[in-house]
């Protein structure tokens, strides 16, 4: 009987503690309308407070560039608080230099707007956008690579430069309950802007890339924005390479192609590395590009391709073959996409022949 009485003691106390902590946390989360000062007075929004300054402005039709969607994992989303972000968390700071503090630059994805706020956001900014976007094709150009082309349906057009991306949102499915968003760069060229294409590359466990390659089908709606990013071409050399690994190939594709459709009088070399025959794609196409375009060169090349592959091509890590195709003395500029890893390796490859930090461009993921 006395255990009895103790187990229903202890419960009633833990019930009541459940119903305060959920009380408390209503009351501490209702933080009421908010107001955002942008751009000392220029636009005044007034807000629901409680969710984070990315998601408050993405709600307002502003949007910030942010690669992770909001987990403090890309350092993408800094914007400018002068007042009621609160204090600086410790998943900001590995993203800000002494500078950008000082100025009170923010990662926008962690300060939560629970009070008014006076902020800056750079003019551009206001003009991405939000589109509405049907899925019209999906082709598996790898084992974990898949190609989506994206008819956009309000507004009908884009704008972009080659080589940007776009934040694509998903819908929640499964276990995942709320939408998230990631980047993805425009594989496609910026005139044909009534589409846009993109490539996925799947991430064991990722939500997102789970998302394209088992949930979206052929006529889906998708919501993306943008154009966001500054990997575009800079154009003050003779000789472009470019260097990819997976879907890196994406925005390369674009800037290439753009060059091409402009007849702009680079020469070209592109670079694609992968491991084995099955992770590399689009290879008919580039060869088939190559010849009919004398400026542009392709290099496709296998760290270790398998028996089976029958490889002629160049073979070794991409950071060695780009090494045997280029000289010291040429006027070179260089864009690369892909694994950081890879990025890194190459990046010192590229400044050993010579070739300046100003000179070489590159989007990590
Ligand atoms: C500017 C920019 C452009 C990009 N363009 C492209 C593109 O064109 N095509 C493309 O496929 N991706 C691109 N990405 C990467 C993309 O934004 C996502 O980060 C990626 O698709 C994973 O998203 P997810 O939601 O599936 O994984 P998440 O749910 O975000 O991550 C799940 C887990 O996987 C890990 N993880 C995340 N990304 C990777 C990765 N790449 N490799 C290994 N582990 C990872 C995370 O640390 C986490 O533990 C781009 C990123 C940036 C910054």
């Amino acid at each position: 009987m006395a255990f009895l009485t103790t187990v229903i003691s202890l419960s009633s106390i833990s019930l009541l503690l459940s119903v305060l902590i959920i009380l408390a946390e209503i009351r501490l989360n209702n933080y009421g309308d908010c107001t955002l000062d942008i751009n000392d007075n220029d636009r005044v929004l007034t807000v629901k407070g409680g969710a984070s300054l990315l998601a408050t402005l993405s709600e307002q039709g502003i949007f910030i560039p942010s690669a992770c969607g909001g987990k403090a994992t890309c350092g993408l989303c800094k914007v400018r608080v002068i007042e009621g972000a609160g204090p600086l968390l410790p998943t900001e700071e590995p993203y800000l230099s002494e500078q950008e503090r000082k100025e009170g630059y923010r990662l926008s994805c962690q300060v939560k707007v629970k009070q008014n706020l006076k902020l800056f956001i750079p003019e551009d900014l206001f003009n991405i956008r939000a589109y509405q976007t049907k899925i019209t094709q999906i082709d598996q150009l790898t084992h974990d690579i898949k190609g989506l082309r994206l008819s956009l349906i309000e507004p009908e057009s884009i704008r972009f430069k080659a080589g940007q991306y776009v934040q694509l949102y998903t819908r929640p499915y499964g276990n995942v309950k709320e939408k998230v968003f990631r980047a993805y760069s425009m594989a496609s060229v910026p005139s044909d802007s009534k589409a846009i294409e993109l490539i996925v590359r799947r991430v064991p466990e990722g939500i997102c890339t789970t998302f394209v390659h088992e949930e979206l089908k052929v006529g889906d709606t998708v919501q993306v924005s943008g154009p966001f990013g500054d990997f575009y071409l800079r154009g003050n050399a003779n000789n472009l390479i470019f260097i990819a690994g997976g879907s890196g190939l994406a925005p390369i594709r674009s800037l290439i192609l753009d060059i091409i459709e402009k007849d702009l009088p680079y020469q070209m070399t592109f670079f694609f590395g992968a491991v084995t025959r099955k992770d590399l794609y689009y290879l008919d196409y580039f060869e088939d590009l190559s010849n009919k375009h004398s400026r542009f060169h392709f290099v496709p090349a296998l760290s270790s391709p398998a028996a089976e592959d029958s490889w002629s091509g160049e073979t070794g890590l991409i950071t060695d073959v780009v090494a045997r195709h280029l000289d010291t003395d040429s006027d070179y500029e260089a864009y690369l996409c892909g694994s950081p890893g890879m990025i890194n390796a190459c990046l010192n490859v590229l400044n050993a022949k010579g070739i300046t930090e100003d000179r070489i461009f590159y989007d990590k993921f």
